[in-house]
């Protein structure tokens, strides 16, 4: 192992390094440096045309509603249909520093290729590896901003094109969705087996076009047969969050580009799902020195780690630095489960690689350690992106 080795063998050039050998290689992508996105959500269908970019799209709309910021990558290359839902029509600008995507009426962020096409009718007649990069590239190269939940409509089915998108973009969970006419079975199965091999949650699946409900007398009727949803579920262990009516109206906002506008509870469910899981698996590291915030993370005396559940501190402890070696404590801490790194200061290459591994990373804070974590937790701590510049020792505050 070299001296300068981060642990990121994806990056790394060193082929004859021992470690690199035993370590599987790292295809992951690093958001824009512009981007901070907390949660990414991909929504998967074993075809086209069963609902998946109306899931995608009204997952989008139900959390932005709750007051999250919310994006969708289209990652749909060859049928992208999400600016169509929206009403969106212009194309994406670009800056030297990246592309920009589009705010939907409601301010949710749009990337899709069909804001950059000249015609949006433009049949998109690319190989799989053209697809995949295009979709990495809408991680990478543009400028998200501030995120909190990103939901991505993933190309249909568990091939070579999905496969690499969840290689590469840091997926926390996926939702699937089925229609009653599908081979459901094997499709949830492919689907599974797909998240179990790249270590992805199944969030659970949704059953679009499940039943049409007649406006006369209430009555619903299966259109596509009966339903065999709840056993395939239960098959796999997996949840069914959802189910979807047949709903004229919905059709009929997707075509007019109003689906901002849509009216229906279906998805609570799975927001709340979300919103509980983003809250429960929270971990706060926070560098302390006798309790103390302290100014130079990578020399302080302890991590104090608080365990958090909806919201409230419900654990914590002290966990000894492991001693301070170039890139190895975010590693480290990314292996506890720490989503966020509160600190007084800290090195820019430390920063770099926490932001590579999708923790949050606050800096400038002072004080005791918990009130930080919970003042934090409030809404009240911000990070005033302090970074090291001012020593001379170049490891000094984790400084790489
Ligand atoms: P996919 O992303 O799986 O290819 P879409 O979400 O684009 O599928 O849906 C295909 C078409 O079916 C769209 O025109 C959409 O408006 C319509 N559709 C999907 N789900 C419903 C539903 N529950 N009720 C009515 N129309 C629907």
């Amino acid at each position: 192992m070299s001296e300068s080795c981060n642990q990121s063998c994806g990056t790394c050039s060193d082929d004859d390094c021992d470690e690199r050998k035993e370590n599987p290689v790292d295809f992951s992508e690093k958001p824009h440096e512009l981007s901070k996105i907390k949660k990414v959500i991909g929504v998967v269908s074993g075809k086209g045309g069963v609902g998946k970019s109306l899931v995608t799209s009204l997952l989008a709309v139900t959390m932005n509603r709750r007051g999250y910021k919310t994006a969708i990558l289209d990652a749909d290359i060859t049928g992208p249909s999400i600016p169509k839902a929206f009403g969106i029509n212009t194309k994406a600008m670009s800056s030297e520093l990246g592309l920009f995507p589009i705010a939907s009426k409601t301010d949710i962020d749009i990337m899709s290729i069909n804001l950059l096409l000249e015609n949006e009718t433009d049949p998109v007649i690319w190989r799989g590896p053209i697809i995949a990069n295009t979709v990495k590239q809408f991680w990478t190269d543009v400028i998200w901003g501030d995120v909190d939940y990103m939901f991505i409509d993933m190309p249909p089915g568990t091939g070579d094109v999905p496969l690499t998108v969840f290689q590469s973009l840091p997926v926390d969970g996926i939702i699937i969705v089925t229609s009653p006419q599908e081979l459901v079975s094997m499709i949830v199965s492919k689907a599974v087996k797909m998240a179990e091999v790249m270590d992805i949650p199944v969030i659970g699946v949704v059953e679009n076009m499940s039943y049409f409900e007649c406006p006369d007398c209430g009555k619903k009727h299966q259109i596509f047969g009966e339903s065999h949803i709840e056993e395939v579920a239960k098959e796999h262990g997996i949840d069914l969050i959802a189910k979807m009516p047949i709903d004229t109206a919905l059709a009929g906002a997707c075509d007019k580009g109003m689906i901002e506008l849509f009216d229906g509870t279906w998805l609570d469910h799975i927001a709340d799902t979300l919103e509980m899981n983003g809250e429960k698996k929270m971990k706060i590291a926070v560098a302390s020195d006798n309790g103390l915030v302290t100014g130079h993370f990578g020399h302080c005396e302890s991590f104090m780690i608080f365990d958090v559940e909806n919201n409230k501190i419900v654990k914590s402890e002290a966990v000894p630095n492991p001693g301070h070696k170039p890139g190895f404590l975010p590693v480290f801490l990314h292996d506890m489960g720490v989503n966020v790194i509160i600190a007084g200061g800290m090195g820019g290459g430390a920063v770099d690689i926490f932001n590579e591994k999708n923790i949050e990373v606050i800096t400038g804070a002072s004080g005791k350690a918990e009130d930080a974590a919970t003042n934090y937790l409030q809404g009240m701590l911000k990070s005033t992106g302090s970074i090291c510049h001012e020593h001379q020792h170049s490891d000094e505050c984790g400084e790489e």
